[in-house]
């Protein structure tokens, strides 16, 4: 696996954020336990795919942050 100095949950971050929006979330499982997450931009289609690692993390940020941008989350 290569390391980047930027990883894709700071990507996806910057990305809405910079517009204030929640990016739409699509699961894939190729095979049970299988799954990666597409979170697609809603403003101009872009699409990001995070691993279940990555979009936990970006579930956690979301969740912690004061700011109204990110992935939305299950409110319970
Ligand atoms: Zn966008």
């Amino acid at each position: 696996m290569v390391m980047s100095s930027v990883s894709v949950v700071d990507k996806v971050r910057e990305h809405l954020c910079s517009k204030g929006l929640y990016g739409d979330v699509t699961e894939w499982c190729e095979a049970r336990n299988d799954c990666v997450y597409v979170v697609t931009c809603p403003d101009c289609s872009k699409e990001f795919m995070l691993t279940d690692i990555e979009y936990d993390e970006l579930l956690a940020w979301s969740q912690s942050s004061d700011q109204a941008c990110g992935v939305d989350f299950p409110h319970a």
